[in-house]
């Protein structure tokens, strides 16, 4: 019999938090539900996160390990996490305990009056300094702006989806898992709840400042081609200007006659075009590896081992577990 709740945790390097996170985990999904399950993926951990996660497979076995065979990133983790969990309703959360166990149950209860999807919203942004804020603000803002999708603020990965849900995202075959833009894009009838998201319990975020701005950049080219449609606008002003130049030039070397050779307005313009074909190159680029990726077809992520009474069922043709 299928379980009703499956919870999704991706790991990497979580050792401190593994227990502390079962401890809090198990009773509250025992106090909502008869049958659950908690999907395990070890993405590649290099301590003992694993050898942790197999303890407590071994000492319940509604808990079960996927270990995946190198760090693929936390989204591919959660891909390969939502493929195997087999629960009516699946809910993706973070081992660092920045999602309150204890937010369960109130998500469970919108979704067994009927909502599809049901968002746990942060009401604080704890672990961020002004710096993060304001990049947070302004990606949201530039996204909603060259977007279709609309994307809920102050939300994560942190919500519950009814297997209606999963069933789409586990069909959506594109690499550059920006699970933000794919959650919202499914839709379905959504609610939220509130939570207080505290500051990760052990060890240290794994997202550099650089490493954040490049998956803000990649959700937004996944999900827009607006940066790839605005250069015709650019060129097309950047014409238009051109144009009435060279006639305000020609009209004045009619009028005054040859003056000094005009250097200054030839290397501006050189330059100034140059850079802006380079740039325009550099985002048709960006777009084009992305197209490579994608016409690759590799397996999202490759599974090493899976450590569970009964083979999670892989939704995904054509990846073996
Ligand atoms: N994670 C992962 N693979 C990675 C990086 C992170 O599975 O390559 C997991 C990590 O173990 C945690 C979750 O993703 O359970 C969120 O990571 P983190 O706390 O570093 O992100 P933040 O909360 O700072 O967004
Ligand atoms: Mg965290």
């Amino acid at each position: 019999m299928p379980p009703e709740v499956s919870v999704v945790i991706p790991f990497y390097n979580e050792v401190g938090n593994v227990e502390r996170l079962f401890d809090r985990l198990v009773p509250v999904l025992n106090g909502c539900t008869a049958a659950w399950e908690v999907v395990c993926v070890n993405d590649g951990s290099r301590d003992d996160t694993l050898a942790r996660l197999i303890c407590a497979h071994h000492a319940d076995p509604r808990i079960k390990v996927i270990d995946l065979s190198r760090n693929f990133g936390k989204e591919a983790a959660l891909s390969a996490g939502l493929a195997a969990a087999a629960g009516r309703a699946v809910i993706p959360m973070d081992a660092d305990l920045q999602h309150p166990p204890e937010a369960i149950p109130a998500m469970i209860a919108k979704w067994r009056e009927g909502f599809e999807v049901v968002l746990a919203v942060r009401e604080n942004r704890s672990d961020q300094d002004i710096f993060g804020r304001c990049a947070a603000r302004a990606f949201y803002w530039i996204f909603e702006r060259l977007s279709d999708v609309k994307l809920p603020a102050e939300v994560g990965d942190f919500r519950l989806m009814d297997r209606k849900v999963v069933a789409v995202i586990n069909r959506m075959p594109e690499r550059n898992r920006f699970m933000k833009g794919i959650f919202a894009w499914v839709g379905f009838r959504q609610t939220g709840i509130p939570y207080r998201c505290p500051p990760r319990v052990e060890g240290e975020s794994k997202w550099a400042k650089l490493r954040l701005f490049r998956f803000a950049f990649s959700g937004l080219t996944a999900f827009s081609n607006f940066p790839l449609r605005v250069w015709g606008l650019i060129g097309a002003t950047i014409s238009a200007l051109a144009f009435a130049y060279i006639v305000y030039r020609l009209a004045r070397t009619l009028v005054y006659g040859v003056d000094v050779p005009g250097y200054e307005s030839i290397i501006v313009t050189i330059l100034f075009l140059g850079g802006v074909q380079l740039l325009s190159l550099g985002i048709i680029g960006d777009y084009l590896g992305r197209v490579f990726e994608e016409a690759k077809g590799r397996p999202l992520y490759v599974v090493r081992e899976v450590f569970a009474e009964t083979d999670p069922v892989d939704h995904r043709a054509g990846v073996e577990t």
